[in-house]
């Protein structure tokens, strides 16, 4: 190599930001280069021409690494992402990534040496370590939570179907023999008790979103959008409202499921209509990410929605409108937000600048190979 083209290296292997170690074939260091130093904080004078094993108080005296290394010039191997773990004397416990393979001598005077590259990943192992702790945390966290929603929605399911039952059976048996305010309590009472039969009804749902989840299929989203829309007929029939729809795609979901996410999202379009206004509802796609993505629109002329409200509406049980006005047991957008989450996908609500509302759905167009049926 002339000198030129030895600075030339030199200067290259000084700028890499990997810690680097070039070693001769008998394992010793040729050199090392600035961002080695700057790690280890060590110094040229105890490195330099130091067997490998011998740097700093020999933490890389590891048997299998001394094999992998003393193996790489006779058997010509390269070895890549050798963990180490270790209390480094200057830095303390780190774990590094090691990537060792041969250079061919540059001239014919010369040997071949070895590239040690070390990388520092001690931190981003951390942080790996930190999110999957987050990750399993927030697992257990949703499956009690889920446990909770299935069994208490299930166990209360019994003793409410007593109330019922009780309570009509003596409203039966004392049929106009009530004072007219013990009658109106008792019809209260089986009131609340009806709702809160669909309460837990909507609750249960909610639970099944996961517990019930069928595995992902072509579904053509066309044919699910009729489906629901003949099952809106008659609702649509008595408002005099229309429905329009693009061609939709098919993406691999779970098809049950896209038929509850539209049926909630057209029933609503549907229900929160202004008075004396025709419901117009348009079903709108648009493909993103050259066709990963599929961005579904369901807009409608309604009563709109503002902004402040447009994240609050995907809780469990929120409403933004009295029963008197609209009924509704408030959980059918928890539902389809729990639905699109599952997909992989992501639901949103905004006011539509010509009046009315929007809710935008994205969802992959293709699920995990695995899952598809
Ligand atoms: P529900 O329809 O049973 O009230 P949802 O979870 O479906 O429950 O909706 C929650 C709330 O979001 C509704 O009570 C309503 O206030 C608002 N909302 C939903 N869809 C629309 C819409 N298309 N236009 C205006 N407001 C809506």
């Amino acid at each position: 190599m002339s000198r030129s083209e030895q600075f030339l290296s030199d200067a290259i292997v000084d700028t890499m930001r990997t810690p680097l170690l070039i070693l001769d074939s008998g394992l010793r260091v040729q050199r090392a280069n600035k961002a080695f130093y700057r790690l280890f904080q060590e110094r040229p004078r105890t490195t330099e021409s130091r067997l490998i094993y011998e740097l700093g108080d020999g933490h890389w005296n590891i048997p299998e690494l001394r094999q992998l290394l003393e193996e790489i010039l006779p058997q010509r191997t390269e070895f890549e992402d050798y963990a180490v773990t270790q209390t480094f004397p200057s830095i303390g416990p780190r774990t590094m990534l090691l990537n060792a393979r041969e250079v061919a001598p540059a001239g014919p005077n010369q040997m071949p040496v070895i590239v040690l590259a070390i990388e520092d990943v001690t931190e981003r192992r951390a942080a790996e370590a930190t999110v999957q702790r987050y990750t399993k945390e927030l697992e257990r966290s949703n499956q009690a939570l889920q446990d909770f929603a299935a069994i208490a929605s299930h166990d209360l399911q019994e003793p409410l179907r007593k109330i019922l039952m009780f309570g009509d059976r003596l409203r039966r048996s004392v049929q106009g023999g009530l004072e007219a305010k013990a009658e109106d309590s008792l019809a209260r009472l089986l009131y609340s008790a009806q709702r809160m039969q669909t309460l837990i009804n909507g609750l249960l749902e909610y639970a099944r979103v996961t517990t019930r989840a069928r595995p992902y299929e072509p579904v053509d989203l066309s044919a699910v959008a009729d489906a629901v829309l003949s099952d809106l007929e008659s609702a649509l029939d008595r408002s005099g409202g229309a429905v329009t729809r693009d061609e939709l795609p098919t993406v691999d979901a779970d098809a049950l499921q896209m038929r509850q996410l539209l049926q909630n999202l057209l029933g609503n379009a549907l229900k929160f209509r202004r008075e004396d206004v025709t419901p117009q509802i348009h079903i709108g796609q648009r493909s993103l990410e050259n066709g990963a993505q599929v961005e579904l629109t369901v807009c409608d002329n309604g009563i709109g929605i503002e902004t402040q409200h447009a994240e609050r509406i995907f809780s469990v049980f929120t409403r933004l409108h009295g029963r008197n006005e609209f009924e509704g047991s408030g959980i059918g957008l928890a539902i389809c937000r729990r639905i699109v989450e599952r997909h992989g996908g992501s639901i949103h609500a905004a006011p539509d600048p010509k009046g009315g509302s929007v809710f935008t759905v994205t969802l992959p167009t293709r699920q995990n190979e695995e899952m598809v049926q």
